[in-house]
């Protein structure tokens, strides 16, 4: 679209996570008005690490905040599969970086520094806190919002980032329910002098067990801080499940003697324990005027890493497919069809996890995302 024609946009998005966000920013940078109506009184993110990865931090320089994500994290060279008792099983560079006209090393970030800093890119009036949207109607050429209080707003064109449990996914596009992955993911950010000697370099580790326990250990050397997070299978979906400190270090029975004192030292007030869940492929993400981004479309398990990633790519695929179309309903076709094979084929290798007796590469993807 010319940009004249996307100056008279307006964009209403559901939800200020990293993907409302990041869409927020790429939309508003090309002239468009946009507004993100987020449901919570205050945007954070619970305590814990992410890898931002290159093509992420690529975008991020496109988008003119590099400087101000790199302040806030660390670059990494490379992920290393461990056993549990630390003997290495795999050790990859992170694909892509130097994909570019710069090294895009990937960066560990807090999700706390991310979301804040991804915010504070964005002009004032485009943040709409606390307003929870409760109904969404396809008009055709343009999309209506309910909001709780009762007020309404119509836009050329609604973002549903609205996350896992997406409102606008379930009234337009599917009714299938989050699919619990058997599994809980206990989180911490712990102090780097805490750590028994085993924060040794700017680099991710996994350690795991041959009973699907695993141990994801993420440096922040910018903030003398680790990422510490137990994944271990479960029966029990309740959303935010009950846990106890001899629990977790239960789980740890035959892990490296380090990883089981982390463990026993944890401050139990500030771990973060939840039921794991992702989505089952939506088959279309987009009518012409309302269109899915993030987790909304396509969430999916964390053992690849790359959730957030891919709600950030969205963003920016959203842009091109807006500048490279001729209208927002062609926009959304062409959208769709740049990022949903990537998408489908994160959503199922992510299912497949993790098996310390079959790890082949650190990164599956390599051979199925562009
Ligand atoms: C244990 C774990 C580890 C992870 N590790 C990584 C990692 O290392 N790397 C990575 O890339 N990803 C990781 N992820 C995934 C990542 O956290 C998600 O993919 C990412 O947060 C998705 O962003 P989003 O903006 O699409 O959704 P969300 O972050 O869920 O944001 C949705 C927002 O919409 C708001 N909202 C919902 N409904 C409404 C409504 N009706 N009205 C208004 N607002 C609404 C919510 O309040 C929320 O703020 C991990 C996830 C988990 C669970």
């Amino acid at each position: 679209m010319k940009p004249s024609a996307i100056k008279n946009l307006d964009i209403a998005i559901v939800g200020g996570g990293y993907g409302g966000a990041a869409a927020a920013l790429a939309l508003s940078n090309l002239g468009a008005e946009v507004r993100m109506h987020e449901q919570a009184a205050s945007i954070g993110q619970v305590g814990a690490g992410i890898g931002l990865r290159p093509p992420t931090l690529e975008l991020f320089r496109e988008w003119g905040i590099f400087d101000a994500m790199a302040e806030v994290s660390t670059p990494s060279d490379y992920f290393e599969l461990l056993t549990s008792t630390g003997d290495v099983i795999q050790r990859e560079p992170w694909p892509k970086m130097h994909d570019y006209a710069q090294v895009n090393k990937t960066r560990f970030v807090h999700r706390g520094d991310f979301i804040s800093t991804l915010l504070k890119q964005l002009p004032e009036e485009t943040m709409h806190i606390g307003h929870k949207v409760t109904g969404v109607e396809d008009l055709g050429d343009r999309a209506a919002l309910t909001f709780a209080d009762g007020k309404t707003a119509t836009a050329d064109l609604v973002i549903g980032a609205d996350g896992i449990r997406s409102l606008v996914r379930q009234r337009l596009f599917s009714d299938r329910a989050p699919v619990f992955a058997g599994a809980h993911a206990h989180r911490a950010v712990i102090s780097a002098d805490d750590t028994y000697g085993m924060n040794v370099d700017d680099n991710l580790r996994l350690y795991m067990d041959r009973n699907g326990t695993m141990v994801y250990f993420l440096p922040m050397h910018h903030r003398n801080q680790v990422s510490f997070d137990i994944t271990a299978l479960s029966d029990d979906g309740s959303w935010a499940p009950e846990t106890t400190k001899d629990g977790l270090v239960a789980l740890l029975d035959g892990f490296d003697e380090r990883l089981v004192n982390i463990t026993r030292n944890l401050d139990m007030d500030t771990v973060t324990s939840r039921a794991v869940f992702d989505i089952d492929p939506v088959d279309t993400w987009h009518s012409d005027s309302v269109a899915l981004l993030g987790d909304a479309a396509h969430a999916m398990l964390h053992h690849q890493g790359q959730g957030a990633n891919q709600a950030i790519q969205d963003a920016g695929g959203l842009a091109d497919a807006l500048r490279e179309a001729e209208s927002v309903k062609e926009a959304l076709a062409l959208y769709q069809s740049v990022r949903k094979p990537d998408t489908d084929a994160l959503q199922r290798i992510s299912r497949e996890s993790w098996n310390a007796d079959s790890v082949d590469t650190a990164f599956p993807e390599k051979s199925s995302i562009k």
